[in-house]
Formats: structure tokens, sequence, C-alpha cells
């Protein structure tokens, strides 16, 4: 925590707005607007909800093709299934980890001219040509996805962008904010995130009446009667009061936090760059990551067999937690029955990648107990 947020929670508790209504809601959305210039904001119960709503206010229906980077949290793909729609599944490139424009081309290629529903019988029995109603990129770890180049595939296509900034709030591309470039924007302040109201997300679009709705079908559609009237499913996804309380917190020390991430970021880099096998992402130009996570590539050919499970494992028995990178979703059980488009860079990706310990708290004396550890295996 940064130290406003218990003032902000007892402002709630004192007016006894313990609701999902209330200041704290108002301020925590005016917070993310202007911080991240993204036009409007509607405070949610959660990242995952954000993109749920996204989908439906896309049109999104049963049978329709959703395309999805691979390489992600579930909760990327997980809200197409919740509206019975196909989720397509997308490489990376090796240059951000996030979607490949490339790849991205072939897949909405092979939704239009049935390829996929040729393929797929099963999921497309009709074997429809189907243009995809949605794109969804990836900020993994905070790094900004090539989303020029995935915009301008886009665009060509006619086909909106969701854009999943769950974990990139306070991350740029060319100065201007991750999540505000699609034509929907998606934050998560869950308690893993850089910065947390310990379980909520937000959605962003530039345009007022998106909002508006996105807000309307989060209390349960209540149609503007006196009594209970509802003429479309809505859904119960508007965050607490309190909550915003401490996510409104949260964003006055967000700028302390990516620089703290960030320091994480270049003392594990100038810490390892000598070691022979060893990668890590870098910025591209004008690009500017929150380094949520640092993670590196462990190449075993070069390090005499050490590799991510070794390291992790190791610092396992230390007491030291790291973890893997995301598993791609073209490989989950509950996925790998979904089209996949692109070659094998998602999956190199998490065979050699390795997420080591990125905590805002960390001192210099933690992390010089990493890079001692990693040391003394090599
Ligand atoms: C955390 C996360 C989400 C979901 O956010 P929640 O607030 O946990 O629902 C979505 N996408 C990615 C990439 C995430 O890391």
């Amino acid at each position: 925590m940064g130290g406003k947020e218990q003032v902000y929670v007892d402002e709630a508790f004192a007016g006894n707005w313990i609701a999902p209504i209330g200041e704290n809601i108002n301020q925590f959305e005016k917070e993310i607007e202007s911080f991240s210039d993204c036009g409007h904001a509607a405070a949610l119960s959660s990242g995952t909800a954000a993109i749920h709503l996204a989908l439906i206010l896309l049109g999104v229906k049963r049978g329709d093709y959703v395309i999805c980077q691979s390489l992600t949290f579930c909760a990327s793909a997980n809200p197409i299934m919740y509206l019975g729609a196909i989720p397509i599944f997308v490489d990376s490139e090796p240059d951000t980890w996030n979607m490949c424009p490339v790849a991205l081309e072939n897949a909405i290629a092979a939704c239009m001219d049935g390829t996929v529903a040729k393929n797929h019988p099963s999921l497309m029995p009709n074997n429809e040509k189907q243009k995809p109603k949605a794109i969804i990129p990836v900020h993994l770890y905070g790094m900004p996805a090539k989303m020029e180049e995935l915009m301008d595939v886009a665009s060509k296509y006619n086909i909106p962008i969701v854009e999943d900034a769950a974990e990139a709030i306070g991350s740029t591309l060319n100065g201007k904010a991750c999540g505000t470039f699609g034509q929907y924007g998606v934050y998560s302040f869950n308690g893993n995130k850089i910065i947390t109201s310990s379980g909520g997300g937000a959605l962003v679009s530039i345009e007022k009446e998106n909002i508006d709705r996105a807000k309307f079908l989060a209390t349960q559609a209540r149609d503007d009667a006196p009594h209970y009237q509802h003429s479309v499913i809505g859904y119960n996804y508007r965050l607490s009061n309190v909550s915003a309380g401490i996510g409104r917190g949260q964003m006055e020390v967000l700028p302390e936090r990516v620089k703290q991430r960030r320091a994480n970021f270049e003392f594990y880099k100038n810490s390892f760059s000598h070691l022979p096998g060893i990668s890590f992402l870098h910025e591209g130009e004008k690009v500017y990551s929150n380094y949520w996570l640092t993670c590196m590539l462990i190449d075993p050919k070069l390090t005499n067999g050490i590799d991510n499970d070794k390291i992790r494992n190791f610092l396992d028995g230390l007491n030291i937690e790291s973890r893997p990178i995301w598993k791609p979703m073209h490989l989950q059980p509950v996925y790998d029955s979904f089209p996949y488009f692109g070659t094998d860079i998602a999956e190199k990706i998490f065979e050699f990648g390795l997420c080591l310990p990125s905590g805002s708290s960390m001192s210099e004396d933690d992390r010089n107990r990493v890079v001692d550890a990693v040391l003394s295996l090599f």
C-alpha cells in the first residue's frame, strides 16, 4: 500500500457508502481517466468482467470468431467462451512477446475464406465464412505490443480491438498509454498487478456512450423506471466503493511503483547480462514498459544444461519464488482444440522463460539475494 488507501476506505465507512456506488468510485474513475487520457472509464469488479463487457458491447454472439493472443493469462480468452463465441489463437512475435501482426492477418484471412470452418467442422458445422468480431492483443508483463502494426491490420479489415492492458497500466507507446489504442481498453487491479484495489478492473473507451452502456450492463441493466424493469440481460460487475478507495490511493503511487518495477528489471539485467544463454526483453523505440514482472529467457544449450526449471527449483529451495511464463492458450487442455495461427514463438518463450521475483517492495538486499543465488548456480 502507498499511504492514502486507508484514508479513502475510512471515508467510505464514515459516509456509510458501503456499496457499489459512492465518491471513491467516481474519483477512482476520474484518476484512471486523467492518468491514461483514455476518455472515459468504468470501475468494475475485475479485468475479466471488463473484457466480458467489451465483447458484449461489440455484439459478440454465439458462434462468432474472436481473435486472441495465445501467450497470455486465461482471463484474456475466457470471456470469449462465456459468450459461446469461438476463440482463434494467434502467436507472438519475439520483440515484445505479444501478438504477431503477420500471424494475425493470416488468422483473419483463414476465418474469412472459410479455411477455419473447413478445418474445424465440429466448431462450425455449416462451413461458414466469417469475419472475426474482435481482436484481443495483450501487453504481456507490461511490455507494449506492436499496436501500430496490429491496428493497421485491424483497420484494413475493419475489426475492433479490445486491448488487454491488465498488466500494463503505466506503460506507454509513442507517449500514449497502453489501453487507449483499441476501441476498448482493459485494466486490472487484481492483487497480483502493479497496483491493486484488492480485486477490481476498469473498462475504458474514448466514447462516453460506450462507457455509460458498460455501467448500465454492470448494474443488472435496470431500465429507467421506478419499478424493477429489464429489457436486456445485465451483470453484477460494478466495483465496491470500499475497494475503489484502495484503488484511489494506489493511483497516487502508480508512477513510483513503475519506477520500482523498472529498477528491478535494470538490476537483474545488469547482473545477468554477462551470462551466455540468458536474454531479456528490451524496449523498442518510443516504448516504455512498466516492467510489471521481469522475465528472462534461458537457453540451456548455452548454459551447460541449466534451464528455467533448474533455476526455479533451486530458488524455491532457498525460499525464493519465481514462476514459469504463462502457458500459451493453444497448448491448454481446455483450448487446444481451437484454431491457432503462427509458429512456435509463444511455445519457445514458455519453454525457455522465467519470471523473476518482481515485487515493488523488493529491497536492494532482496534483489542481491536472488542474483547471488542464480550466479551461484552458474
Ligand atoms: C490479470 C489479468 C486479466 C484479468 O484481470 P482480473 O482483474 O484478474 O480479472 C486479464 N488479462 C491479463 C493478461 C491479466 O494478467
